[in-house]
């Protein structure tokens, strides 16, 4: 192996789980007899050493913090070693390649991007550069002047590699009941069947997803319960695009490890869908779902394509209430479209549903992206909101027509970025109902502090969701 490519792989941020961006392509380069070392810069530090000697230097961007920071790293790299071979995989890799592939009088960012399933193209790209071919001559891989698709061709999922990573403990952790512990994650599938128009898995995977064999899946758990995880999050897009599937790893995942526990994101609809399913995947360790709630605007939600209506949501909490399970929404409050009572229609409707616990500050703050390729901009009114692209953010920008909602947006987060991290949910929940309605220009309701405050609901330590 000695005359193989030094290859480097770089994350830098993954919602604070141990990468299974960097485990997954480690493993199946591994698999194809391919030294490389791998490096998560959101807990180490840049290692410039590793730097200097990589010839392929690769930069897992699988959203849109991770490709920021990325873009950093990237740029640091080719000062210390100008002739390696810089790429991007990932879904924001592969919206932004256009911008991450563009020389614009100095060295480009990537010299080639790959998404979709990334393993195959990877490898092969490894190898041509070992062999002294170009990049140019690899299938699925985009360079300078010619995109390639993203690859979606179904890949032999190796189980992710995962001893050389940082430790558990340097990541975000499970609490409940006022303990907590060490945390695992994994993916049960890739893709995702549906096509939530803000939704950045769409244009990479255009409905399609790919189940991940569940040998496979329990044995990542297994690895990551002998590391010491007492909880275990499924990250996929939707844990039950294969309800099945689902259900079986769930179930010998509880025989196996009776006391572990774990979540999962799914969609209201699919919670409605099978709802006698979220028993027995309560009954097998579930304590919580992470979904994808977005707006208490009709109009809002049409516009997402999100599937679901407000009266589903209610419907998917009561289901899940009656399994004892808990629900952390994830919302989508500053969009073109969302006026300023719906703004106060949301935090009114997070209040009365009791979800204020689990409505951490930057739930409350995040402002839609619309990355280049976003479905959002088939829509014909695109020019109406639509402005310049801001390529170097990585995103479109918009202005709101109401420029209160621009001015909340900015004191929201303000107020979520101010919040420590244990403050507690009521007083950032009341700080940013302050502020929306004196944006407004109208008096909050009263809201006497509940006396009795029931237990907070089960989470992990990281909050962000983007
Ligand atoms: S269900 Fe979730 S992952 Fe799937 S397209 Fe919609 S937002 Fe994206």
């Amino acid at each position: 192996m000695n005359d193989m490519p030094e290859i480097l792989l770089l994350s830098c941020y993954e919602l604070g789980h141990q990468p299974v961006s960097l485990g997954w392509p480690l493993a199946a380069l591994a698999q194809a007899g391919l030294a490389a070392s791998a490096v998560d810069l959101s807990v180490d530090d840049f290692p410039a050493e590793a730097v200097r000697s990589a010839r392929l230097i690769a930069i897992a961007a699988p959203m849109h913090t991770a490709l920021r920071l990325g873009v950093d790293a990237a740029c640091r790299a080719r000062a210390l070693n100008p002739t390696a071979h810089i790429t991007f995989y990932g879904l924001y890799a592969w919206l932004n390649g256009d911008y991450l592939l563009h020389a614009n009088g100095e060295a480009a960012v990537a010299d080639s991007v790959i998404a979709g399933e990334y393993e195959g193209p990877l490898i092969a790209l490894a190898r041509a550069l070992d062999e002294g071919r170009s990049a140019a001559e690899v299938a699925g891989v985009s360079i300078p002047g010619r995109s390639a698709q993203p690859n979606l061709a179904r890949l032999s999922f190796p189980v992710p590699q995962r001893a050389s990573l940082p430790s558990l403990d340097k990541y975000a952790r499970y609490i409940a009941d006022d303990e907590s512990h060490l945390a695992g994650y994994v993916e049960a599938s890739r893709g995702c069947l549906h096509t939530c128009r803000h939704c950045p898995v769409v244009p990479v995977y255009n409905g399609r997803f790919f189940i991940v064999p569940a040998e496979t899946v329990l044995a990542d758990i297994r690895q990551q319960v002998a590391a010491g995880a007492r909880h275990i999050t499924f990250g996929d897009p939707d844990f039950l695009n294969g309800p099945g599937h689902a259900l079986k790893i769930a179930q010998a995942l509880h025989a196996e490890f009776p006391r572990l526990t774990f979540d999962f994101t799914t969609k209201v609809e699919h919670i409605l869908e099978h709802r006698e399913l979220m028993g027995q995947l309560g009954e097998a360790g579930a304590t919580f779902v992470v979904s994808a709630f977005e707006s208490t605007s009709a109009q809002v939600l049409a516009r997402l394509h999100k599937g679901h209506s407000v009266d589903q949501m209610e419907e998917a909490l009561a289901v899940l209430a009656e399994v004892g399970m808990a629900v952390q929404p994830t919302w989508v409050p500053f969009t073109p479209w969302t006026t300023l009572d719906d703004y106060l229609g949301m935090l009114a409707w997070i209040r009365s549903h009791g979800l204020i616990p689990a409505t951490p500050g930057v739930q409350m703050s995040i402002r839609l992206l619309v990355p280049p390729s976003s479905a959002l901009l088939d829509h014909p009114d695109v020019e109406s909101w639509r402005g310049e692209l801001d390529a170097a953010n990585f995103t479109w920008r918009w202005d709101h027509p109401d420029p209160r909602m621009d001015d909340l947006a900015r004191q929201v987060s303000r107020i979520a970025e101010d919040a420590e991290e244990d403050a507690d949910p009521w007083d950032v929940f009341a700080a940013v109902e302050g502020a929306a309605y004196a944006v407004a220009g109208r008096t909050p309701p009263v809201h006497p502090r509940p006396t009795f405050l029931p237990p907070s609901p089960p989470r992990l330590t990281e909050n962000w969701f983007c």
